[in-house]
């Protein structure tokens, strides 16, 4: 009884997260792919922005004052303690931010406003967010209030505050309260870069028992991984609870979508019956980055899409894009074939997959697998014991871009045919 629940939860699982069906057709894969090998042109990690520079008007310079007053014993001493300087919005905030409070000042109605919003081109979903509208910010207390101007988001509407939550707000921060980049405390600053360094990646979890699993292998090798996840597994606590440890380990965590949605040319065209279905993509970018930053602690700052699709709509999406290089077919001929039992079949997926990573493995290449096939760590297990024996060092996306001086971009797909690891 206890076995069948569990057989029909993992089935039914499977279904809905869409990872029964092929991950097809998707970009074909050539072989051998990579990523580009590049030779770094470091990108030091922006402080100087956040760093407030003293300037000669923070300090307020005493008048002369007329010689019959008394000495100024009252008159406050000016302190050199300058404002700091905010950090530009465009800069502090994950992209992902400025389409979630896009897609709410849409509905956003005050006595002033009226329907100037509601009627505008801005609730337009063919608009994309632009992160120069929220420029204006303040932070006051447990709220953060965005200041827009008159007309500045449409064409018609008076000039007014938007006040929000600050912890919200905060979870979408790139920096840190001592203003640290989160993402770079998170990087391991004692790895080699003249070794090779390869990014392991697993898709459509989160899944407690494989993910446990890898927790185990990677931490056995002093390894690092990222996973793409779809936030609608987080509805379920184990395997939300495995996604936060699978983070709080160091690994990478990136958005996968809510639902796994394959976002086909036909899901933009502007002629088609459904063109709402543009709503539907920024629900899916927007509401699984909310949930996974709620469970995470921080939003993700990466996303790959589901089958590894493409469309030029896509460049207005608030996250890099991140594809891979190196497929390990881990998806394929999961059938048992004549006189296979299921273990047989287990077994035979271990090999295929781990041996398709092993001689397709490059430098700088990032492999595709996934968190909800049963064969993923143990076949990881053969692919760490293997490279770590030809000096490669398992690195997540974010130490990569580290190392070897890429700088990623929202709207940008990085993959095996458009080499755009390099800055366009
Ligand atoms: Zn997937």
């Amino acid at each position: 009884m206890k076995r069948k629940h569990l057989i029909t939860i993992l089935l039914s699982s499977l279904l809905l997260s869409g990872c029964l069906y092929p991950q097809g057709p998707g970009p074909v894969i050539p072989e051998p792919s990579a990523f580009p090998t590049l030779e770094a042109t470091k990108t030091p990690v922006p402080t100087a922005t956040s760093t407030p520079t003293p300037t000669a008007t923070d300090t307020p310079t005493p008048t002369n004052t007329p010689t019959n007053t008394p000495t100024p014993t009252n008159t406050p001493t000016p302190t050199n303690t300058p404002t700091p300087t905010p950090i530009p919005a465009g800069e502090l905030f994950v992209h992902s931010y400025f389409s979630i409070l896009k897609e709410r000042l849409q509905k956003y109605t005050t006595p002033e406003l009226g329907d100037s919003l509601k009627k505008s081109s801005f609730a337009d979903y063919e608009t994309p967010y632009r992160a120069s509208d929220y420029s204006d910010y303040e932070i006051k207390g447990d709220k953060i209030i965005f200041r827009f101007a008159e007309n500045t988001l449409c064409e018609s509407h008076p000039a007014f505050e938007y006040e929000t939550d600050l912890s919200e707000a905060k979870l979408f921060m790139r920096y840190d309260d001592d203003n640290n980049l989160i993402s770079d405390t998170r990087i391991r600053k004692d790895l080699d870069p003249s070794k090779p360094m390869i990014c392991l990646t697993f898709d459509d979890g989160p899944y407690d028992v494989v993910d446990l699993e890898l927790l185990k292998v990677f931490e056995k090798y002093n390894a690092r991984a990222t996973f793409f996840f779809l936030s609608d597994r987080f509805s379920t606590e184990k395997w939300k609870n495995a996604a936060v440890a699978l983070y709080e380990a160091g690994h990478q965590i990136g958005t996968h979508t809510a639902k796994h949605t394959y976002f086909r040319d036909s899901y933009f065209d502007k002629t088609a019956k459904n063109y709402d279905h543009l709503k539907l993509f920024w629900q899916e970018i927007n509401g699984s980055s909310l949930v996974i930053a709620k469970a995470l602690g921080h939003a993700p700052e990466i996303i790959r899409m589901p089958g590894g699709y493409w469309n030029d709509y896509m460049s207005n999406c608030p996250l890099p894009i991140i594809h891979w290089s190196i497929s390990s077919g881990d998806t394929g001929n999961l059938d048992a074939k004549e006189g296979e039992t299921p273990d047989d079949v287990y077994n035979r997926k271990v090999k295929e997959t781990s041996t398709n990573v092993i001689k397709r493995a490059v430098n700088n290449g990032v492999s595709l697998m996934h968190s909800i096939k049963k064969p993923s760590p143990e076949a990881a297990e053969k692919i760490l014991s293997e490279l770590s024996k030809k000096g490669y060092q398992f690195v997540t996306i974010d130490e990569l871009c580290y190392y070897r001086g890429y700088t990623l971009k929202e709207g940008i797909e990085y993959n095996h045919y458009k080499l755009d690891w390099k800055q366009k």
